[in-house]
C-alpha cells in the first residue's frame, strides 16, 4: 500500500506554462494534450449540455474580449506518467489568479516567441516562479518562422532572467527550411515528419544531417552545431530542480514539432509532487494522511444554485471519494461526497487522488483560497499569496434597502478571489480591491446577473493598501487608533493601512519604525 503511494506520487508531473501572449500557451496546450489522448476541462464534469444552458451571462465578458478568465485544469498521461496541467489566465489583469496558480504547481514550461525573446509578461511571471523555487523548461517556440539566432536567444534568457541556460536540443535549419532537431547530449536527430522519428546519427557532420538541409545551408548549420556542442552547458539536474539552470528545447508548437522531446523531458526531469511546508511541520508528499490547500474558487456557471467549486491540489496521502475531511481554518467536518476529478482519459471520474492531483470541491461558500483540508490534523499550509490590489473603488449601490445583500455579496466574490474586499474601521462603505481593471467589469457584472445588484464604483480617496504588523501588539493598537480614518479590516479581519499615495505611506512607514507594511499577504 506505501508502495502503491510512492508511485502513484512518483508518476505525477503537476506544471503550468508561462508565457507573453501570443508566444503560443494555446497552441502548446492543445498539442500536449493531444500526446495524452484526453482532454478535461475543469467544469466539464457536468454534462456539456447543461452547462451550455445555464452559463451564466458575466461569461459574456469572456467572450466579448477574447480572453480566458476562468483558470482550468488538464489532466493527462503519457508515458506511465500523469500530467497535470493548471491552465492560467492569459490576461494580466487576472494576474493575482495566475499567481495564485502558480503556487500549486511543482514546474513550469516557458514558453517564449523565437523572433521576440524574453517579453515583459514571461519575465514577470518567471519571478514569481523564481521566489517560489519552481524550476523551469524553455521551450523556444515559432522555430517554423524567422528567428532570431538560437545563441542570441539563450543569451537573453542568461542576461534577462539571470539563469544559466543548457540547450538539450538543437534546432536543426529555421524558418522554411526548419527541419528537426538534434539532441546534443546524446547525437539524436528527430526530423519533422509525422512520427517525429528519432535516430542516433555520428554526429554534427553526419550525411543524415546535412541531408536535411539545403546545401548553402549546411557548412554554417555544422560549426554552429559543433559550437553549441562545444560551448553551451550541459544539463544538470540538481541545478534545474534548485532553479538555477533552465533545459532549453526548440520546436514549432503550432507544427507539432519539438512537443514530444518537451513532454518527455518533463516526465524525465521535471520533479515530482514536493514536500510542502505547513505551519507546524513539513508535509511529505508520499506520507498517509491526506492534506491539501485551495488556491482557486470558480464560480458554478449556474447563478440559481450558486455553487463553486474550490480547486485543491492534494499534498499528500490519498483523497477517496466520500471521506470526510477537517478544515482546519474553523475545525469543522467536511464531507466530500462528490469531489471531481479531471483525470483519466475520457472522462472516467476517478475515485481517488494523490499529492500533484487537483480535485474540484463544489461547496456553497464553505471553502475560501488558501484553505487547509486534512484527514483530521490540525495543520495549515501558508503560502498562497494576496497581492497589494493596484486599484481601489469604493461600490456605490443605487438602492441603500439592499446593503446587507450587497455585503454578503461582496463577501462571497472577496472569498473566490474575484476582488479583495476591505471594510473601512470608520463605518463607510466598502472598499474593493483589484490587481486589473478588467476584474472590475467582472465583478459588476456579477453583482448586476447573480444577485440583482447594479453597482457603480466611485474613485476612492486612496490608492495604495497595505497589511500592517508589528511585533509589539500595543505598537500596533497605537498606529491603528492613530489612523482610524485609513484603516479598513481584510476579509480575514486583519488591519490594512490605506494612503492616499506613495509619499503618505513612505512618510507614515518613516515616522512607525516597528510597524511593518507588507504588499503581499500569505493567505492562512
Ligand atoms: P497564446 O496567446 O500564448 O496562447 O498564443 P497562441 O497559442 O494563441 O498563439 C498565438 C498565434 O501564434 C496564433 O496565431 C498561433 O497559430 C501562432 N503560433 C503558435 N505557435 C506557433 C508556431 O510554432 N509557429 C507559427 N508559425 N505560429 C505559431
Amino acid at each position: 500500500m506505501a508502495d502503491d503511494l510512492k508511485q502513484a506520487v512518483a508518476r505525477r508531473r503537476t506544471f503550468a506554462i508561462i508565457s507573453h501572449p501570443d508566444a503560443g500557451k494555446t497552441t502548446l496546450t492543445e498539442k500536449l494534450l493531444l500526446f495524452g489522448g484526453a482532454i478535461q476541462l475543469a467544469g466539464e464534469v457536468k454534462a456539456k449540455k447543461d452547462r451550455m444552458n445555464t452559463r451564466s451571462d458575466w461569461m459574456k465578458i469572456e467572450r466579448e474580449r477574447g480572453i480566458s478568465v476562468v483558470t482550468s485544469v488538464m489532466t493527462f498521461e503519457y508515458d506511465d506518467h500523469v500530467f497535470n496541467l493548471l491552465d492560467t489566465p492569459g490576461h494580466e489583469d487576472f494576474a493575482d489568479d495566475t499567481y495564485r496558480t502558480l503556487t500549486a504547481v511543482d514546474s513550469a514550461i516557458m514558453v517564449i516567441d523565437a523572433a521576440k525573446g524574453i517579453e515583459p509578461r514571461t519575465l514577470k511571471l518567471f519571478e514569481v516562479c523564481r521566489l517560489r523555487n519552481i524550476p523551469i523548461i524553455t521551450f523556444v517556440n515559432k522555430m517554423d518562422r524567422e528567428t532570431r539566432d538560437p545563441f542570441e536567444i539563450l543569451d537573453e534568457i542568461e542576461d534577462k532572467l539571470a539563469l544559466d541556460t543548457a540547450p538539450v536540443t538543437w534546432p536543426v535549419g529555421r524558418g522554411k527550411t526548419f527541419a528537426g532537431t538534434y539532441h546534443l547530449a546524446d547525437n539524436a536527430m528527430r526530423t519533422t515528419d509525422a512520427q517525429e522519428h528519432r535516430e542516433i546519427v555520428e554526429g554534427p557532420r553526419s550525411a543524415k544531417v546535412a541531408g536535411l538541409l539545403p546545401a548553402n545551408e549546411r557548412d554554417a548549420f555544422t560549426e554552429e552545431l559543433e559550437l553549441a556542442r562545444e560551448a553551451c552547458r550541459p544539463f544538470n539536474r540538481q541545478s534545474f530542480l534548485e532553479g538555477h539552470l533552465t533545459p532549453v528545447y526548440f520546436g514549432s508548437a503550432l507544427r507539432n514539432f519539438g512537443v514530444r522531446d518537451l513532454i518527455e523531458a518533463l516526465g524525465e526531469h521535471a520533479p515530482q509532487p514536493r514536500d510542502q511546508e505547513a505551519d507546524s511541520r513539513t508535509v511529505s508528499s508520499t506520507e498517509r494522511g491526506m492534506t491539501g490547500f485551495v488556491f482557486k474558487i470558480q464560480a458554478n456557471m449556474d447563478p440559481n444554485h450558486r455553487d463553486r467549486i474550490a480547486f485543491m491540489r492534494v499534498c499528500s496521502g490519498t483523497l477517496k471519494r466520500g471521506m470526510k475531511a477537517k478544515l482546519t481554518r474553523t475545525g469543522k467536518a467536511l464531507s466530500l461526497s462528490a469531489p471531481q476529478f479531471f483525470f483519466a482519459r475520457s472522462r472516467i471520474t476517478a475515485d481517488e487522488a494523490f499529492a500533484g492531483d487537483v480535485v474540484g470541491i463544489p461547496n456553497h461558500g464553505t471553502l475560501r483560497i488558501g484553505d487547509t483540508l486534512t484527514d483530521g490534523e490540525e495543520l495549515l499550509f501558508r503560502g498562497v499569496p494576496n497581492f497589494a490590489p493596484e486599484i481601489l473603488r469604493r461600490v456605490r449601490l443605487g438602492d441603500a434597502m439592499k446593503a446587507k445583500k450587497l455585503k454578503e455579496a461582496l463577501q462571497q466574490m472577496a472569498e473566490e478571489g474575484v476582488v479583495q474586499l476591505f471594510t473601512p474601521e470608520d463605518g463607510s462603505p466598502a472598499i474593493v480591491g483589484v490587481v486589473g481593471a478588467l476584474q472590475l467589469d467582472v465583478l459588476k457584472q456579477r453583482l448586476d446577473v447573480e444577485y440583482s445588484l447594479p453597482v457603480d464604483f466611485e474613485v476612492a480617496r486612496f490608492s495604495i493598501c497595505r497589511w500592517i504588523s508589528a511585533d509589539n501588539e500595543a505598537e500596533l493598537q497605537r498606529f491603528i487608533n492613530a489612523h482610524r480614518a485609513d484603516m479598513a479590516r481584510d476579509l480575514d479581519d486583519d488591519p490594512v493601512f490605506l494612503a492616499q499615495h506613495t509619499f503618505s505611506l513612505n512618510y507614515e512607514a518613516d515616522r512607525w519604525k516597528d510597524i511593518r507594511f507588507a504588499d503581499i499577504k500569505d493567505y492562512q
